[in-house]
């Protein structure tokens, strides 16, 4: 993995944000992410028995749109963007997916993302399809500025497909609820009145849920509490490490810390750190929010991202990009459980080796479930008008999450197969049943 440039970007009321430019290295096509997720998929599908004609359905996208749109930069040049929003299926309701904000997102990158939404969605049983979108940019070449004004012309040229009935964008990688807001706002103008449920993860002024921005991380400890339950492991004794300190790497340090686990190493794009005896969680929140990463944190040994994925700990949580647990280091890796925070982190390759060596995964279409349930619970409320107190929030995604986790480990345990399929298996099935009830139209 090569060096990743890092920029702390203030944005207005928020604390100073880390913009990921990470060089993470183009994937070879053997880790193509669509062609990961099509194979993911195929492998379900075989179990299932699925006709002919469900498979070739399921396993292609229904819609694609890529976009090439004009910026004023602030110097007065005009600079080209592409992004892209895809549908993957819309058979049980709306398309749902985050936006991402990055130089290596492509159409290929976003159709995986969008289909693995899908799966997710269904798994957890929301009324949803799968969605996602992005621009391939890297934020930390935009002035505030010229980030608003390419997140608007793009909210623009996606709105054909975006609408509270249709598709409901929310944040995914360097994006924030500051970005969701002037999507809101666009979509809002563009209709002629405020159309809160057009996007998730908003600010609360504007028709955000509490407990939005940790229910990423907190789905994550979640699933990693009743992972260790279902191995066998004893919390007080367990250590993690975490690769990625964003949205979901931060918080699901935060919860885990606080649900007794041992956090002994995390990375991001400006290094990674490791203690031991266990890094202190608030004290590395306070100073990646004062300098804008974890390098150099007091009283740790500096360690490389390729030395924390292969580090002796018992629970490995990747939660930054895809493709970071390759057939070239699954070999290594020393977990006895990993739980996929970021979506794709494993390679169908990888996933083999891990299977042979007896490491459990948790695959990501359940583990960082707990974004899009509670981008769920805000579509709800604003589509009511009426909002929920963070507990019961809180209490609900708990419920969904852990009845997904048993609904997985069931058809596991069944047809003896690894998690990851076990979740396919209850995903698909229930997206392939919704297809053929509506039947082919006309
Ligand atoms: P983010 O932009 O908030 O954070 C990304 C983090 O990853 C940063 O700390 C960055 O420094 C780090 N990073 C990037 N490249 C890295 C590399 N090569 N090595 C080490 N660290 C690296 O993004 P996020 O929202 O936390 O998303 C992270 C992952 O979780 C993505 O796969 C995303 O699709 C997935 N996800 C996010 C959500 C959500 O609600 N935000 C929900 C479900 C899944």
């Amino acid at each position: 993995m090569g060096p990743g440039v890092t920029t702390l970007r203030p944005i207005a009321g928020q604390p100073a944000r880390l913009v990921t430019v990470s060089t993470v290295a183009a994937p070879a096509v053997v880790d193509s992410p669509w062609l990961n997720a099509q194979r993911q998929f195929d492998n379900a599908a075989e179990i299932l028995n699925l006709s002919p004609g469900l498979r070739a359905v399921l396993r292609e996208v229904r819609r694609e749109l890529v976009v090439r749109f004009p910026v004023k930069m602030d110097d007065g040049s005009v600079r080209m963007f592409e992004g892209y929003r895809v549908q993957h299926n819309v058979t049980r309701g709306p398309a749902k997916g985050g936006l991402r904000f990055h130089p290596a997102t492509d159409i290929d990158e976003v159709k995986a993302l969008a289909m693995w939404m899908t799966w997710k969605c269904a798994l957890a049983n929301l009324p949803y399809g799968g969605a996602k979108g992005g621009v391939a940019v890297d934020p930390s070449t935009l002035s505030h500025r010229e980030l608003e004004r390419l997140t608007r012309r793009f909210a623009a040229e996606i709105s054909v497909l975006v609408g509270p009935e249709s598709d409901i964008p929310a944040p995914d990688v360097n994006t924030n609820a500051e970005i969701m807001a002037w999507i809101m706002d666009t979509l809002s103008m563009q209709a002629g009145y405020s159309v809160p449920a057009s996007v998730t993860g908003k600010p609360l002024e504007i028709g955000g849920s509490e407990g939005r921005p940790s229910a990423t991380g907190r789905g994550v400890n979640i699933i990693a509490i009743e992972a260790c339950k279902l191995l066998g492991m004893e919390i007080s004794q367990t250590t993690v490490a975490i690769q990625g300190f964003g949205n979901v790497g931060s918080w699901a340090a935060q919860l885990m810390h606080e649900s007794g686990f041992t956090i002994c190493a995390v990375a991001d794009v400006t290094g990674g750190i490791y203690s031991r005896s266990g890094l202190d969680i608030p004290a590395l929140l306070a100073y990646r929010q004062q300098y804008g990463g974890v390098r150099d944190f007091p009283g740790c040994t500096p360690i490389t991202n390729t030395e924390l994925l292969e580090l002796e700990v018992d629970v490995l949580v990747p939660a930054a990009m895809e493709n970071q647990i390759t057939a070239r280091n699954a070999g290594r890796i020393q977990a006895r459980l990993v739980v996929e925070g970021a979506n794709g982190p494993t390679t169908p390759d990888a996933d083999s080796i891990l299977e042979r060596r007896g490491i459990t995964v948790v695959p990501d279409i359940l583990a960082n479930s707990g974004g899009v349930t509670v981008s769920y619970f805000e579509w709800v409320q604003d589509l009511q008008s009426l909002f929920w107190e963070e507990d019961e929030i809180n209490v609900r995604l708990k419920k969904i999450l852990t009845k997904a986790f048993n609904q997985m480990c069931e058809q596991a345990e069944r047809h003896q197969v690894s998690l990851r399929l076990g979740a396919y298996l209850v995903a698909v099935k229930r997206v392939a049943d919704a297809t053929a009830v509506r039947g082919i139209y006309p």
